[in-house]
């Protein structure tokens, strides 16, 4: 015995707190019309998570909430629990009693306990899935419910028959999985439209890529000829420096001793030309040796003159030596020589021809003036002896004077030929001088040829120190780190050769520049590219968790399908066995059918449309499921159809449906609700014995006004409702029972 307990409290009539016991295998409920039997089932219904309002005879959640009455006030809310025995833990909790409650408020909210835990509507269906009881109700028959099984649609029908035979748990699996399959499907979709929207950004990416990697080849290209024109550039920088500097040595070692050859010349140089004295007193001489000419000529003149008028005496007097002398005014002599001198004077002064000649006339006529006034005039009167005296003193004179100019003479040339030999050595210095200051010349010349080849070095020293500093910035460390012997050095090279590695490497520098920014699209490309691994190996998941859901429903369906023709086989035997039993022959049986494509069952409609066994749903709709057909055979006679059936026949054969589904597969107990109301006295016994057999297997709790079914109960309840409406309850005996129920 499974079910222990039911405890109502304000559920519909059940105002108060109402328990039941079901301590036995057959309770029977017996009660006059409208005391609230029926509530009971309902009550248990509700309390298993029954969602449809119409199937507990209602409209709103507030309908199952005892309502009030003048004398026993409405509730507020409905309070179900019941209570099963668990020590065999068929319920997969570990306790040996589950009670589980429900209770309504008037906003229509549920709350569901499970031994006072509370827990979701969900919960409560699974652990009754245990005991293969859901809200489907198939072990809970409703007052006029039996031939529901009847009237059903195949469909339908085959819903009961594959809930009755416990395949509900499966295909709420396999629905379950086939959600989840759909959402995967779903997933799968999203995931693909995805994929597809960056496809072509990552295929554009990936172009780039091939451009980014292309430029990485060329970085990698670029630094290794960027190591080699360094190493060169460094290597020719080293070679010319030395040269340059062993060029420089020489030429600068030679300037420095010019430097003080040329100074020891010019100082002595400058000591020869400081100690020139002879050339002043060359001078000097000159003008004394011109002086004694001048005054020599005077003398001579005179001697000729004082020649001339002696011998002019000597013939004049004829002996007598009359007129050899004349004598002149001391003043007039002076005042003559004065002004011959300073004539000269400004004469020697001059430098023009034309000055010198008119001077030079100057001087004739005051000779001329002179002789004219002084001479002509008184020679005659001179006295020839005084004239030979006066020649002798001038001869006298002259030779002194000659005497004298010739001890000059001879100073001068003497002081000249000293003059002479000094020229010499300045010459000679000179010439030295000018050969050491031309060479000097020529060497600062060549230093400053060096100089600008040194200068033009510096700048290639610069640039290449530039260079490094840019290539190290650009290309990192490892493009300038290179080992110079790792080339040959030929110092001859031309350098056009390493202009051709700069324009090499010039050119590979475009492209790079032309590919563009590499680190941007690496870093786009790479979370792209990630994305779209994520959404791959997303989909391969979903993929896979698909295939295995896929897996599961097709597995889920086998077992679905084999269990349920199996369990229908079964059921046939037990149908048929009872089928004879209750109308003692004939044959019953379930059939299972595939609904034939359109237009083969309108044919088919047309053809048997006297004959119509299923309970299909009229017009064109296509069922797509199979359904379960019901085909009886009553003995002795010719109807074959369920609609032909008389009400009690009806109720026989759904009777023995039910309990044949219920032998195969027994539910852990079975409400009927007035099941047995259109049967006769016999069929009645019939009913009882079914009973009897079946609640060796379930445990049976029926609603009844049958005295028969009555017989058959361990325990009876007695249900009556006063005058305010309040179900009350009541254990009552077999004879009590029949009086209550009628
Ligand atoms: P029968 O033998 O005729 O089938 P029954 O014993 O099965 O009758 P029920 O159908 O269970 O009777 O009870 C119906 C009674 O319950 C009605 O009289 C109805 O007024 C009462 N009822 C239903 N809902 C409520 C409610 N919310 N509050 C009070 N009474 C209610």
């Amino acid at each position: 015995m499974l079910l222990k307990k039911l405890e109502l409290s304000g559920f519909k009539s059940f105002a108060r707190k109402t328990e039941f016991e079901f301590a036995t295998r057959t309770t029977a409920i017996v009660g006059p019309n409208g005391s609230g039997k029926s509530n009971i089932a309902e009550s248990i219904r509700f309390v298993l998570g029954e969602q449809s309002m119409k199937s507990l005879r209602s409209k709103r959640g507030e309908d199952l909430i005892w309502n009030g009455t003048p004398g026993t006030p409405k509730l507020n809310r409905a309070d179900v629990a019941i209570t099963f025995d668990n020590t065999k833990r068929l319920l997969n909790v570990d306790y040996d009693e589950v009670e589980i409650r429900r209770t309504i408020y008037r906003d229509s909210a549920s709350q569901y306990l499970i031994n006072g835990s509370p827990v979701r509507l969900k919960d409560v269906f699974e652990l009754l899935s245990g005991i293969h009881i859901g809200a489907s109700s198939h072990h809970i028959i409703s007052q006029g419910q039996a031939d529901h099984i009847l009237s059903a649609s195949i469909k339908e029908r085959r819903g009961m028959v594959e809930d009755a035979l416990g395949l509900k748990v499966y295909q709420y699996k396999r629905l379950e999985s086939e959600r989840k399959l759909a959402k995967t499907r779903e997933n799968i979709g999203q995931v693909e439209a995805l994929r597809k929207e960056i496809a072509p950004h990552l295929k554009f990416l990936q172009k780039q890529m091939e451009k980014v990697e292309q430029a990485e080849k060329l970085r990698e290209e670029l630094k290794m000829l960027y190591r080699e024109y360094l190493a060169r550039e460094e290597m020719y920088l080293e070679h010319h420096n030395k040269r340059l500097q062993e060029k420089r040595g020489e030429p600068q070692q030679e300037l420095h001793d010019l430097e003080k050859r040329i100074k020891n010349n010019e100082i002595k140089l400058q000591e020869l030309t400081k100690g020139r004295g002879a050339h002043a007193d060359l001078e000097v001489l000159d003008t004394t040796l011109r002086k004694l000419r001048e005054e020599k000529d005077t003398h001579s003149r005179r001697i000729g003159r004082l020649e001339g008028m002696l011998s002019y005496a000597k013939k004049e007097q004829g002996g007598k030596k009359i007129g050899d002398t004349v004598s002149f005014n001391r003043n007039a002599v002076d005042a003559f020589i004065q002004k011959l001198e300073s004539a000269v004077e400004t004469a020697l002064a001059l430098n023009e021809v034309d000055g010198l000649k008119e001077a030079l006339r100057s001087l004739r006529t005051s000779i001329s003036h002179f002789w004219q006034k002084e001479v002509k005039g008184k020679e005659e009167l001179q006295d020839y002896k005084t004239l030979e005296k006066e020649l002798k003193t001038t001869e006298e004179a002259f030779k002194e004077l000659s005497s004298e100019e010739a001890k000059i003479q001879e100073e001068r040339a003497r002081k000249a030929r000293t003059l002479e030999e000094e020229r010499g050595d300045e010459r000679k210095f000179e010439h030295e001088l000018f050969a050491l200051r031309s060479r000097r010349s020529e060497l600062l010349t060549r230093l400053e040829l060096l100089r600008v080849d040194e200068e033009k070095l510096r700048g290639e020293a610069a640039s290449l120190k530039e260079t490094l500093r840019e290539v190290g910035l650009w290309l990192g460390r490892d493009a300038i780190s290179f080992d110079k012997t790792a080339y040959a050095f030929t110092p001859d090279e031309p350098r056009a050769k390493q202009e051709e590695r700069k324009w090499k490497i010039e050119r590979i520098k475009i492209k790079i520049e032309d590919i563009g920014g590499g680190d941007d699209i690496k870093k786009e490309y790479e979370e792209v590219a990630s994305r779209e691994e994520y959404l791959s190996r997303e989909l391969l998941d979903l993929e896979k968790s698909a295939d295995a859901l896929a897996g599961l429903i097709e597995e889920l369906s086998k077992k679905i399908d084999a269990e349920f023709k199996d369990g229908i086989q079964k059921i046939n035997k037990e149908f048929q066995r009872l089928f004879v039993l209750m109308f003692g022959g004939g044959t019953a049986a379930l059939k299972i059918v595939a609904p034939p494509p359109k237009k083969k069952k309108r044919l088919l409609d047309e053809l048997e449309s006297a004959d119509v066994q299923s309970e299909e749903i009229p017009g064109d709709e296509v069922e797509e499921e199979e359904g379960v057909e019901i085909t009886i055979n009553l003995p002795s006679k010719k109807i074959r159809g369920l609609q032909a059936l008389s009400g009690g026949e009806r109720s026989l054969t759904s009777i023995a449906l039910i309990f044949a589904i219920t032998n195969v597969n027994p539910p852990p107990f079975l409400l009927l609700d007035e099941t047995d109301a259109a049967l006769d006295e016999s069929n009645s016994r019939k009913f009882g014995n079914m009973i009897h057999e079946l609640s060796e297997k379930t445990q049976f709790i029926i609603i009844t006004h049958n005295r028969e079914t009555m017989t058959r109960a361990g325990v009876l309840y007695g249900i009556t409702s006063g005058s305010e409406g309040v179900s009350r309850v009541l254990s009552v005996k077999l004879e009590e029972a029949v009086g209550i129920a009628q």
